[in-house]
């Protein structure tokens, strides 16, 4: 496979934490980087203009959700997704397989792949490996996924079935690509089982893929267990490639997701946050719906240089919920995002430093600190 589009350049190293430059056809992308969720093609109430003015850089759509509305040929005929949605930068699509697997009673999994039905018609779809890059292709994205199976991390016997599955689909996906200016990822699995996420790394490192992806974790297990599976596949995957932790993105997750090696993240979490009036910060989430914001003039966050913070008081941006206007989720969405883009380019800045430990740990002990403040004012009703 010719991965020469995708090249990887480690810039500098500190500790376990990486900056680098993932050169894709539609741009560089700065790592580590934090990938926005625009799941239907749109990252929910914001535009991709408000986007790159905030810095994104990459933003994730899910394969499943628009293989089902509107079809992946529509999007392909219509020039495929970056033209669809007017996304010049690079894109990731997942491969499916997260959302199919998440539908427990209307699937069913065999070796050669998965039947499930449709949660908004319920027509009956089978996804394969096959399928997967079939429609991937078809969607366009620069970073596109391997078709695996995320276990429940804890059962054993079903993880190890789940992680040879998922081995023997990432080498059927690697045939059935045909595309040059795609990179397919791997998906390391494993559960919460050291031996099973060693062999799963070790296998697919032996497929030389332009990627990595740390899958299934995030899904239940503590954060010990997330931190120590991360740490043995660091050991394993290979240096030079990207490595991408699917489905984080809290501010300490990110921190500790760097502090570990990882390159690329993506979450819903900032924009569906905002949609539930929660505004993310340095130091601990603010619920603006509370009361105690009704006449407060400052903004969310005095340090935050992002549009909304420049322009709003919490006072504004609570009437705004309260008074159901479609306005609040957009401003809280840019704050958000905008928040974990600037916590991921200062931990750049920090590797590249040289300084990311201090940096670390000082952004660890304030977000903890006032994360108990905080919450206990969340807690508080209106
Ligand atoms: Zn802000």
């Amino acid at each position: 496979m010719n991965t020469s589009l995708f090249t990887f350049d480690l810039i500098a190293k500190d500790g376990q934490a990486r900056a680098g430059v993932f050169n894709t056809p539609h741009g560089d992308l700065l790592t580590p980087v934090f990938a926005p969720v625009g799941t239907q093609a749109t990252v929910k109430a914001v535009t991709p203009a408000q986007l790159e003015e905030l810095g994104a850089t990459l933003i994730l759509a899910n394969t499943y959700h628009l293989y089902l509305r509107p079809g992946a040929d529509v999007i392909a005929e219509l020039g495929g997704l970056h033209h669809f949605m007017q996304w010049q930068h690079p894109i990731l699509t997942d491969s499916g397989g997260f959302q199919v697997f998440s539908l427990e009673q209307m699937r069913k999994i065999d070796e050669d792949g998965v039947t499930f039905k449709s949660h908004i018609d319920g027509s009956i779809h089978r996804f394969t490996p096959e399928k997967s890059i079939e429609v991937q292709q078809n969607l366009g994205a620069d970073i596109i996924m391997a078709f695996d199976e995320c276990a429940p991390p804890y059962d054993r016997a079903y993880s190890e079935r789940a992680m040879q599955r998922t081995h023997q689909w990432a080498e059927r996906c690697l045939r059935a690509k045909t595309r040059r200016d795609q990179a397919l990822f791997g998906i390391v699995q494993g559960g919460v089982f050291p031996d099973l996420r060693q062999q799963s790394a070790d296998y697919l490192t032996s497929l030389d893929l332009p990627g990595y992806a740390i899958g299934g974790l995030s899904v239940g297990e503590t954060k010990v267990e997330m931190h120590a599976m991360l740490e043995i596949v660091h050991g394993i995957l290979p240096e030079d490639k990207p490595r991408y932790l699917m489905g984080v993105g809290t501010p300490e997750d990110l921190i500790n997701g760097i502090r570990r090696g990882v390159d690329i993240f993506d979450c819903v979490l900032p924009t569906r946050l905002a949609r539930h009036s929660a505004a993310m910060t340095f130091s601990g989430r603010l619920n603006l719906l509370n009361a105690a914001y009704a006449r407060d003039a400052q903004p969310i966050d005095q340090n935050c240089q992002c549009y909304t913070c420049r322009h709003f008081s919490r006072a504004y941006l609570r009437h705004l919920i309260v008074a159901k206007e479609m306005l609040a989720a957009t401003l809280i969405s840019i704050h958000n995002i905008f928040t974990l883009q600037e916590l991921v380019r200062q931990a750049r800045r920090a590797i590249l430093e040289q300084r990311f430990a201090a940096f670390a740990s000082d952004f660890l002990q304030q977000y903890q600190q006032n994360k108990t403040t905080t919450s206990s004012l969340t807690e508080r009703k209106p």
